[in-house]
């Protein structure tokens, strides 16, 4: 088998034509190809008047030798990685691993320890994707805030209303193995080889409660409304689990808790478990017109027609800090990333469908431990998560504590001078016009504003026109690390705590996360034998 790279397809051509054009890279006839399979499809588009799609394939073809003579480079002998679960170890359990937060991570984890046959146990504090899904439905149309069951918590975890973009730094066989495992969860095969996978928020719960049917068919278990209030820990051994629900006997804690839930954190830290100060990300949402985002990104040309809303990632310095857009979502809506009664703070999501006039996109940059001791913090490992708090408490008042979301005009915010009209959003509980900077530390308000207008000089004026800003973007990325021996992946200190996920820092994203509850999950099957009932 080979691998063709950089089969470039124009956009608008038929897709039943992508074999020819890998056939003329290899110099063969259409049909010698064989066993087409697309293994990556991005867009070049560089060049307004010819917008690209690049694709690399698997393919066979009779004569490999010649075909790969032919191809001057642009083929290579093909023979993929596959995923492989480890041996399981010789170390008995007495009781199921428990895996504590159902977000991605959790569910990963539970996945492939359920598919090994460790029946493993998985505790939710929030309550089930179709619950979820109306609560969360409930409080966009004004209703009251339930912090059990909100944007940030419940089934799916973080990752449920989430844009959906499966986009993910690493690569490997362990990342394909989360991407076929989400695209037969009711995800789509497309997934497996798009550079920019996206599922979109209206998808993800169908993925999610796939998920937990297949880990229950697989012999695992799963509890709702029960939230880790206590983790019972002897001779730096987890013995246990206190909950909400009551008490529950392992060894084995997989810790997916994700980055909102601070109460946990404080209980973890509390009784010792090591945790560490990491950077994070602070900043705003931009939102501009998504016809304007695409007419920059596209051009204007009848392929530019064919294509549907743009995304873009902007990265600039102002000084010598990066200010960038993270999480943008073409054709989506601003939402509350609330998980806590009196906080505030935004994300943002869309459809498969990206069909709302708007699009946004986190606009940060990176807070570290001098950022927040000098801000009045303290050098504590939770002194950022006091900073991401203190922010959201002021921004969630100042908006007149109904969750409305402070607004302003890029531009105004740049001229530093409050808006006073009441600009367009996509934000669906309503808006208060504001000036962003009275709930911004000072130098971020300003790294922002410099940021802003860095990126609007690239695109010759066109970011900031008619731009509004909401506001704060508190939780792009976890404030905390729990370090980890990186082969056993057990906390250093704490026997049988796996911290995973982006709560324990060592992820920023549905797929990463997920990956790293999958490799969690090999660590634990690694030691122990399955667990039998
Ligand atoms: C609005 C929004 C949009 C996003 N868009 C994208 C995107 O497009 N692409 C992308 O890659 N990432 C996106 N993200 C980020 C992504 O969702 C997270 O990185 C990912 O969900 C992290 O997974 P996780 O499993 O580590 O934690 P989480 O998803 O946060 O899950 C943690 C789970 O643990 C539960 N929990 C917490 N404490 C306890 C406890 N004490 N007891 C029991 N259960 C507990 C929580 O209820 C939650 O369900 C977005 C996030 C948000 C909020």
């Amino acid at each position: 088998m080979l691998k063709v790279t950089n089969i470039r397809v124009p956009v608008g051509e038929p897709a039943d034509r992508l074999a020819d054009f890998c056939a003329r890279v290899l110099k063969v006839p259409p049909t010698a190809i064989q066993n087409f399979r697309i293994l990556r499809k991005s867009l070049d588009i560089r060049n307004k008047g010819r917008l690209e799609h690049v694709y690399t394939a698997a393919v066979d073809v009779p004569d490999e030798p010649r075909a790969l003579q032919k191809a001057a480079g642009r083929a290579i002998p093909y023979q993929p990685a596959l995923f492989e679960p480890p041996n399981p170890g010789p170390e008995l359990l007495e009781h199921p691993p428990i895996i504590v937060g159902a977000g991605p991570a959790g569910l990963l984890a539970a996945h492939q320890l359920a598919q090994m046959g460790y029946c493993p146990i998985v505790i939710e504090r929030g309550r089930s994707v179709r619950e979820r899904s109306r609560d969360v439905r409930i409080f966009d149309r004004g209703g009251s805030f339930d912090e059990k069951s909100n944007y940030l918590f419940g089934e799916g975890g973080a990752g449920t209303f989430s844009d959906g973009k499966l986009t993910c730094r690493n690569t490997g066989p362990d990342t394909d193995r989360v991407l076929e495992i989400l695209a037969d969860a009711k995800g789509k095969p497309s997934i497996l080889y798009e550079a920019k996978p996206h599922l979109g928020s209206n998808r993800l719960p169908a993925v999610v409660k796939a998920l937990r049917q297949q880990i229950i068919e697989m012999g695992g278990t799963i509890h709702f409304d029960c939230r880790l209030e206590k983790l019972l820990v002897e001779s730096g051994q987890v013995v246990g689990l206190e909950t909400s629900t009551g008490y529950f006997p392992t060894r084995v804690v997989v810790l997916g808790i994700g980055h909102s839930a601070r109460d946990t954190i404080a209980m973890l830290n509390e009784i010792g478990v090591p945790i560490e100060f990491k950077p994070f990300q602070m900043g705003v949402r931009i939102e501009q017109a998504q016809q304007r985002v695409t007419q920059v990104q596209y051009g204007k040309s009848w392929q530019a027609q064919l294509l549907g809303p743009a995304d873009y990632t902007m990265n600039v310095k102002a000084g010598t800090q990066e200010v960038f857009s993270f999480c943008m979502c073409a054709g989506g809506y601003v939402m509350p990333s609330v998980s806590q009664e009196g906080y505030f703070c935004t994300n943002g999501m869309s459809r498969s469908f990206h069909e709302s006039p708007f699009a946004n996109s986190g606009i940060v940059v990176t807070v570290d431990a001098a950022n927040v001791a000098d801000s009045g913090f303290g050098h504590d490992p939770l002194a950022g998560i006091r900073y991401q708090a203190a922010i959201e408490k002021k921004a969630f008042e100042l908006a007149g504590g109904d969750y409305h979301s402070p607004i302003q005009w890029a531009r105004d915010f740049i001229d530093a001078k409050p808006t006073r009209d009441q600009p367009p959003s996509s934000y669906p509980r309503g808006t208060k016009p504001m000036n962003l900077a009275d709930f911004l530390p000072g130098p971020i308000a300003k790294l922002l504003a410099d940021g802003l207008l860095l990126m609007d000089r690239q695109w010759s004026g066109e970011f900031l026109e008619g731009a509004t800003l909401v506001g704060p973007e508190a939780r792009g990325s976890c404030p905390v690390r729990f370090p980890r021996d990186p082969v056993r992946r057990e906390s250093i200190g704490i026997g049988g705590l796996y911290p995973i996920g982006e709560g324990a820092g060592y992820a920023g994203g549905i797929v990463s996360a997920a990956v790293d509850g999958l490799r969690s999950a090999k660590a634990v099957i690694a030691r122990y034998k399955p667990f039998h009932r």
